[in-house]
């Protein structure tokens, strides 16, 4: 059987990530109803932000062992992310266009999706 291939749901902006959400005024990551592809332009748009994963959330397939957050086994970032102790939101209802593939949710299930909005990739 095919081993599954996961989304990374704090990628940056760069070739081949695609775009699923953007920063609210409210500081909450509002989901987009589908991933939106990075081009060149979505690239330089987000670049004209001095910070784009502070204002964007992008994904990418996670990279696992080629990644420095993978612990050996799963993504280390959604545990640093309980250990910022925020405080989770109500999600349910919550619509993101990647949970059937997500890392997070696979590792947490929709606990994972309380503080997944609050999170802008800089912080981690
Ligand atoms: S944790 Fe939940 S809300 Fe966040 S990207 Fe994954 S499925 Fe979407």
């Amino acid at each position: 059987m095919k081993k599954q291939k996961y989304a990374c749901p704090s990628a940056t902006n760069s070739e081949g990530a695609s775009l699923f959400g953007i920063v609210g005024n409210d500081g909450l990551v509002k989901f987009l109803p589908h991933t939106v592809a990075l081009d060149q332009e979505l690239i330089s748009l987000g670049n004209s932000h001095s910070n784009p994963e502070a204002k964007f959330r992008y994904t990418q397939t996670c990279a696992e062992k080629g990644c420095k957050q993978w612990t050996g086994e799963k993504c280390g970032v959604i545990d640093k992310v309980y250990g910022m102790k925020l405080e989770a939101i109500d999600h349910r209802g919550l619509k993101c266009p990647i949970m059937n593939d997500c890392r997070w949710y696979a590792q947490e299930g929709p606990k994972a999706c309380g503080v997944c909005p609050l999170v802008v990739a800089d912080l981690i």
